[in-house]
C-alpha cells in the first residue's frame, strides 16, 4: 500500500497530560488532589495507599480516582511515596466500600479502615525472615578433621547441613545448636557456607497434619442440587441469582461446597468462603486442607484469633495471590481476592455475621453485593435460614435447593420437652437445674458409655444475688443489670462491663445478712452435675474457662477420644462439632432465648434448638435431646421438637406481620443514644424524631424512643429509636440529610444501625 516504504513520520510530541490522584485521607476524611510523579506512575491506580504532604505533615492517604486533569493542576504537591507494593485495595473492594458507606450511613475512610486488619495497615510488608543455609564449599575428610579440633562448633554445623542434604535454615540449626548464629557467620566468612534471607510464613496451622480426603458420591439429593449449582455457575452473571441451599444438618451442604470449589478452581478462579466465627473450628479448616491438600498452602485463614502477625502475613498471601481459598469469619468478606469464581456463606442466618461497631455491616449481605460486583455466584448454606433469606427463595429472587436428607440417613433425634414448672415444685430452694428426666436419661447414656453435651447459654455460678428480706438484688452500679456470682474466683461479675466486686456479707440497702444466690449458669451446672454423677469424667466449656490458647482445642480432642463423658457448655459448644459417640443432648433452660426482648426471639431459639438437635445421634446409635422449657407449649419449641421449618417459618412471618409489621416484610433502622445524663440522652433522640417525622417517606413507621432493652452500659444511660420501613433507600436519604444537619449535644453519641440483628 501506499504507506510502505515511506520514511515513519515523526509522531507528536507527548501531550500526556499532567497525571492526578484524587485521595482520601485516613485521618481527616478530605478528599483532595495529588500530582503523580513519573517515579511513582506505574504503581499508582485506584486503590494504592500512599504517602502525602499537607502543610508540614506526612499524612497517609487512599487513591479513589486517577484525573487527568484539575482546574488547580500547577498548585498541586506531588505523592510523596506509596504504601507497600501494590493497591491494597482492589477496584472491586472499592466500589464495595463506596457502597457499604452509602448503605450504612458510615465514612468511606471508616469502611476503608475496616476492610484491612490492624497490622496490615500499621505495619505493611512487616514479614518475619530467616537465612537460608547452603553449603557451597564443604572442606574434604582432612580439613574437616582438623577444625574438629580447632573449632568443633564449626564442625558440627557442617555435619548438620551434610545430613540434612547440605541445606537448612538457621533457625533449624539453632534448635540442634544454640549458639548456631555465631558459628555460621563464621563459616559463612570463610565462604563455606553461603547464606540467603527468606520470608517466612506465620502459618497457624505449621504443625497440623492433614490426611488428603476425595470427593464422596453424591446422593442423589445432593447430585440434584449440585447440577443446579453448576448451572447457576454456568448463567451470565446480570441472570444469575443467589442461590439458598436449605439443608438440615448432616446433609451434606459442606460436600457441596467443597465439589462446588473445587470446581472453581480448575477454571483457574478463587473462592471465599465465610463461617461464622465460632463454627471457624480446627475441624473445619480441617476438612478444607485435607481435600485440597494438593493445595494446602494456597488456603488462607483470616479469623480473630490469629495472631496479628498471623493475619498480617495470611492478609499478605492473599494479596499476592498466594492463596486461591479464603475461609474467614465476618471481616473475611474484605478479603482482597482475585478473580473470585464463587463466595459461599455458611450458616448464613448466624447474628455474627452482623458488626456491632462502625461500619455495621452484615457479611452475608454484602457477600450478595460483592459477588454482584464481582459478577460471581453466591451460595448461602443453613439448616435453618433466616426468614430474610427464605422470603427471598420463596419468592424466586434466589434459587431454593433443598437437602432434606441426613447424608446418613439417620433419622432427626427424638426430642422431648420437659416441663420445668413441675420440676420446680419439687426443688428445696425454687432452683430446678436438672430435671429427673434428663437426670435418668444422662444415667442411662453414661451407664452405656456414650457421650453427652448439656447446652446452657449463661455463664457463671448464680445469675443474681437478692436480699430475702428487702427484696433489693446486687446490682452493677455501672450498668444496671444483676451481677453475676462467679464462685471460682470468689467475686460478683458484671457480664456487660466486666466490673468485678467482692461478693456483699449482707444487704447494702436494709443491712440484712440472708441473701439469696439465686439462678444458675454453667458454673453451678457443673458443681450440680458433679455432685449428681460423681464417677463421671465432666469438663466445661466457656469463656471463664476456656481462656488459655488451644485449651478449647485441647478439651474438644479429649472429648472426641472419649476421655471426657459429658460436656457443658454455652454456645461454644452449639456449633459445627460432629461427636459421633454423643447420643444425648440437653437444653437446660430453652427460656433464656426465648425471654430476649426482640422480636427475633422465637427466630433465635428455634436456631438454636434445631442447631443443638443436629449433635445428637450423629453416629451409629440413635440420638435423643430433652428441652427444658417454662414455656413447654412456644411454637419455636414445638417447631423445632418437629423438625419443621416451613411451619415455623410461616408463622413467624405473620406473626411479623401483624405486629411491626417487622421484617423481612419492612427493614429496620435502631438508632441508639447514650449518655451519662439519662435526659439528655431520651431528648435527642425526641429531638431527632420529631425532625425525622417532618418528611418520613410513606409506608415508614416511626416509634417514639424508649429505652433501650439494656438500659443502662458503662455508666451510660441507653434510648433507642427505632424505624420500620417498606423504602429503605428514601429513608436511608433522609436520615442522612437530617444526621448531617444536626448537632448533638458533645455529652450524648448517638449510633446508627441499618438491619440490626438485635434490638
Ligand atoms: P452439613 O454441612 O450439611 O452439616 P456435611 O457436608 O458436613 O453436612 O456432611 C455430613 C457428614 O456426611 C460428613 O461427615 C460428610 O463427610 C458426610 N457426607 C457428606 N456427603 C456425603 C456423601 N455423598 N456420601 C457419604 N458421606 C457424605
Ligand atoms: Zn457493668
Amino acid at each position: 500500500s501506499g504507506m510502505d516504504g515511506d520514511a515513519p513520520t515523526s509522531p507528536p510530541p507527548p501531550t500526556t497530560p499532567q497525571r492526578i490522584a484524587r485521595v482520601l485521607l485516613e485521618e481527616t476524611a478530605l478528599e483532595l488532589d495529588y500530582l503523580i510523579p513519573d517515579d511513582l506512575a506505574a504503581r499508582i491506580q485506584p486503590g494504592t495507599r500512599v504517602h502525602i504532604p499537607l502543610q508540614n505533615r506526612k499524612e497517609t492517604a487512599v487513591v479513589l480516582q486517577i484525573l487527568d486533569d484539575s482546574p488547580f493542576a500547577d498548585k498541586l504537591k506531588p505523592i510523596s511515596s506509596t504504601v507497600g507494593s501494590r493497591p491494597m485495595f482492589t477496584a472491586t473492594l472499592l466500589q464495595l466500600a463506596q457502597w457499604t458507606s452509602q448503605y450504612y450511613l458510615s465514612p468511606v475512610r471508616q469502611v476503608l479502615r475496616a476492610m484491612l486488619p490492624e497490622a496490615v495497615r500499621s505495619k505493611p510488608e512487616t514479614f518475619l525472615s530467616d537465612s537460608h543455609l547452603t553449603l557451597t564449599n564443604p572442606p574434604d575428610a582432612e580439613a574437616l578433621e582438623k577444625l574438629q579440633k580447632t573449632a568443633p562448633l564449626q564442625a558440627r554445623i557442617i555435619h548438620l547441613l551434610q545430613s540434612s542434604g547440605g541445606e537448612a535454615t538457621l533457625s533449624q540449626l539453632r534448635q540442634q545448636l544454640h549458639s548456631a548464629t555465631q558459628v555460621v557467620h563464621a563459616l559463612v566468612r570463610k565462604n563455606i557456607i553461603s547464606r540467603s534471607e527468606v520470608r517466612v510464613e506465620r502459618d497457624p496451622f505449621q504443625d497440623e497434619e492433614f490426611l488428603p480426603s476425595s470427593p464422596l458420591t453424591f446422593t442423589e439429593e445432593q447430585q440434584a442440587a449440585f447440577t443446579q449449582i453448576l448451572l447457576n455457575l454456568n448463567t451470565p452473571a446480570d441472570e444469575r441469582k443467589p442461590i439458598l441451599l436449605h439443608g438440615v444438618t448432616g446433609s451434606g451442604k459442606t460436600e457441596l461446597y467443597l465439589q462446588a470449589i473445587a470446581h472453581v478452581l480448575t477454571q483457574n478462579q478463587t473462592a471465599l468462603v465465610l463461617v461464622p466465627e465460632i463454627s471457624l473450628t480446627p475441624q473445619t479448616i480441617e476438612r478444607f486442607k485435607s481435600r485440597f491438600s494438593d493445595r494446602k498452602e494456597r488456603i488462607a485463614v483470616l479469623h480473630s484469633h490469629l495472631s496479628e502477625g498471623e493475619r498480617h502475613d495470611e492478609w499478605f498471601k492473599i494479596h499476592e495471590n498466594r492463596a486461591d481459598i479464603v475461609i474467614g469469619a465476618r471481616s473475611a468478606i474484605f478479603a482482597p481476592l482475585q478473580n473470585l469464581g464463587i463466595i459461599v456463606v455458611d450458616e448464613e442466618h448466624e447474628p455474627s455475621y452482623k458488626q456491632d461497631e462502625n461500619p455495621r455491616y452484615h457479611a452475608r449481605d454484602l457477600a450478595i453485593v460483592r459477588a454482584k460486583l464481582e459478577k460471581c455466584p453466591v451460595l448461602l448454606g443453613s439448616a435453618t435460614p433466616s426468614l430474610e433469606t427464605w422470603t427471598n427463595a420463596r419468592s424466586g429472587k434466589y434459587l431454593h435447593l433443598h437437602l432434606t436428607k441426613r447424608t446418613d440417613h439417620k433419622t432427626l433425634p427424638l426430642i422431648r420437652v420437659v416441663d420445668m414448672r413441675l420440676e420446680k415444685r419439687k426443688t428445696k430452694d425454687g432452683v430446678a437445674i436438672l430435671s429427673e428426666v434428663l437426670r435418668i436419661a444422662i444415667q442411662r447414656r453414661l451407664d452405656q458409655g456414650e457421650q453427652i453435651i448439656l447446652f446452657l447459654n449463661r455463664r457463671g455460678f448464680n445469675t443474681a444475688v437478692t436480699c430475702l428480706d428487702c427484696g433489693t438484688t446486687v446490682r452493677c452500679p455501672d450498668c444496671d443489670i444483676p451481677f453475676t456470682f462467679h464462685k471460682t474466683d470468689n467475686r460478683l461479675v458484671c457480664h456487660v462491663c466486666g466490673m468485678r466486686s467482692l461478693p456483699p456479707k449482707k444487704c447494702a440497702q436494709c443491712n440484712t445478712p440472708t441473701l439469696l444466690f439465686g439462678g444458675f449458669g454453667t458454673e453451678r451446672a457443673e458443681a450440680t452435675l458433679r455432685t449428681v454423677f460423681p464417677t463421671a469424667r465432666i469438663a466445661r466449656v466457656d469463656t471463664d474457662v476456656m481462656n488459655r490458647k488451644n485449651q478449647l482445642r485441647d478439651t474438644l480432642r479429649d472429648f472426641r477420644s472419649q476421655k471426657i463423658d459429658l460436656l457443658i457448655g454455652t454456645q461454644m459448644i452449639a456449633k459445627g462439632l460432629d461427636f459421633p459417640n454423643v447420643t444425648l443432648v440437653g437444653v437446660l433452660n430453652a427460656d433464656l432465648s426465648l425471654n430476649l426482648p426482640d422480636f427475633r426471639a422465637a427466630e433465635r431459639t428455634f436456631q438454636l434448638l434445631t442447631q443443638v438437635a443436629g449433635r445428637a445421634g450423629r453416629g451409629e446409635i440413635k440420638g435423643e435431646v430433652l428441652i427444658q422449657t417454662y414455656a413447654p407449649h412456644s411454637p419455636a419449641i414445638q417447631f423445632a421438637r418437629h423438625a419443621d421449618y416451613d411451619g415455623y417459618a410461616e408463622q413467624e412471618l405473620e406473626h411479623r406481620s401483624n405486629f411491626g409489621p417487622y421484617p423481612p416484610h419492612t427493614h429496620a433502622i435502631l438508632i441508639g443514644s447514650r449518655s451519662k445524663q439519662a435526659a439528655l440522652a431520651e431528648f435527642t433522640l425526641q429531638n431527632l424524631a420529631t425532625k425525622l417525622k417532618k418528611s418520613l417517606p410513606n409506608g415508614t413507621i416511626i416509634h417514639d424512643p424508649c429505652p433501650s432493652p439494656l438500659a443502662k452500659a458503662h455508666g451510660q444511660y441507653r434510648f433507642q429509636l427505632l424505624l420500620l420501613t417498606d423504602k429503605i433507600r428514601p429513608l436511608l436519604a433522609q436520615l442522612k440529610a437530617t444526621l448531617t444537619d444536626m448537632t448533638f449535644p458533645e455529652e450524648v453519641i448517638v449510633t446508627w444501625d441499618i438491619d440490626p440483628t438485635t434490638l
